[in-house]
């Protein structure tokens, strides 16, 4: 079910959908595969023809998350395409990163976090903070020449306190184009393609979408949440929590947010491109790695790509280490995962009414 090659998962994820009966559409990006490939954003779309309830599910925007996401589309499709209620469509989005999955980063061939890349306009909102961090976060020094973790982020929480840091750190900036989280100086082509998806005149008549966008790497090792730009007060975050369980359903919006605020993401994009319908965004994300693993493993493989590394061993091992924080081998949490995908695509359709 699991696969780490991008080529594999999307030859994979194609099967399934034409298996499954589902119209494929194949799109390709400017940037090249590590053999000079041409890379494609691939999306499937199933059920109703002129829908009045979309079930969009997105995946791989972040291309070291995106094996995960790969193998819970094809759960879908193995799984829950065949239950959907007849007037509902899907569409599903295979590797809206593909570069980033065929070259093992989070961001894509410009460093655009593609999550922080759905502003309105450029460059986005000022993060002052980050520019207190940046040298530290982001040293102009391959990752065997020092600049130790450690002592800058002891400081730096001391000065700001963890919940500020947390958000100066990935909030998303628009300063610093070899940084993390950098959300980039233009709207990304990823972004068009995914807009062009959704401005397909099988849309028309959507009322009502739900848009989840999947993702690994935040919260507790084996352990999800429904992530919703919605402050908990509102009757909408009321009845998601009923939908997801109260204990899963967390709310990332400005005001009382519990992991970061962050700007520019994706589901911007499907806001815009259907402008009449009512859009419910959720992010599914499946923890790994402690937070701290997870930034340490993302400030050196950042550094790692901009400014290489003189031990290739070394090189080889942080690359590995990178694709392990986002995708675990053991299979005891890959087995999880799964789990968590069936149980989040079963209460979907409950979403969806
Ligand atoms: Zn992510």
């Amino acid at each position: 079910m699991f696969t780490t090659n991008y080529f594999t998962a999307r030859a994979d994820f194609c099967a399934e959908a034409e298996r499954g009966g589902a119209r494929l559409s194949c799109h390709p990006i400017a940037g090249r595969g590590p053999n000079g490939e041409e890379l494609f954003i691939d999306s499937a779309s199933l059920g109703h023809t002129h829908p009045g309830t979309l079930l969009l599910l997105t995946t791989g925007v972040h291309g070291a998350e995106a094996p995960a996401g790969s193998a819970l589309l094809r759960l879908w499709l193995m799984e829950f395409a065949t239950r959907m209620p007849k007037d509902m469509g899907a569409l599903l989005v295979h590797a809206l990163n593909p570069w980033g999955f065929a070259h093992g980063r989070r961001t894509n061939e410009n460093n655009v976090d593609l999550n922080r890349n759905a502003v309105s306009t450029f460059p986005g909102p000022v993060n002052p903070e980050y520019a207190r961090i940046h040298r530290w976060l982001n040293p102009a020094l391959p990752p065997d020449d020092g600049e130790a973790f450690w002592p800058g982020a002891l400081w730096h929480r001391l000065r700001l306190g963890t919940t500020v840091l947390r958000q100066a750190i990935a909030a998303g900036q628009y300063e610093f184009p070899r940084g993390l989280f950098y959300g980039g100086d233009r709207q990304q082509e990823s972004l068009e393609i995914l807009k062009r998806l959704l401005n397909d005149e099988r849309f028309a008549a959507v009322e009502q979408v739900l848009h989840l966008d999947i993702h690994t790497g935040l919260g507790h090792r084996g352990e999800y949440a429904m992530l919703v730009a919605e402050p908990s007060t509102t009757s909408l975050f009321a009845r998601l929590a009923r939908c997801f369980g109260a204990a899963r359903v967390v709310s990332n919006a400005p005001s009382g947010f519990t992991h970061y605020a962050a700007r520019g993401t994706i589901a911007a994009v499907t806001a815009r491109a259907l402008p009449h319908a009512r859009v419910q965004a959720c992010t599914l994300e499946v923890g790994t790695y402690s937070a701290v693993h997870v930034l340490r493993a993302l400030r050196a493989e950042n550094r790692l790509y901009h400014y290489g590394c003189r031990d290739a061993n070394r090189a080889a091992r942080l690359r590995a280490a990178f694709g392990e924080t986002f995708c675990p081998a053991d299979p005891a949490w890959r087995k999880i995962l799964l789990e968590h995908g069936q149980t989040v695509f079963r209460q979907l359709p409950a979403a969806l009414v």
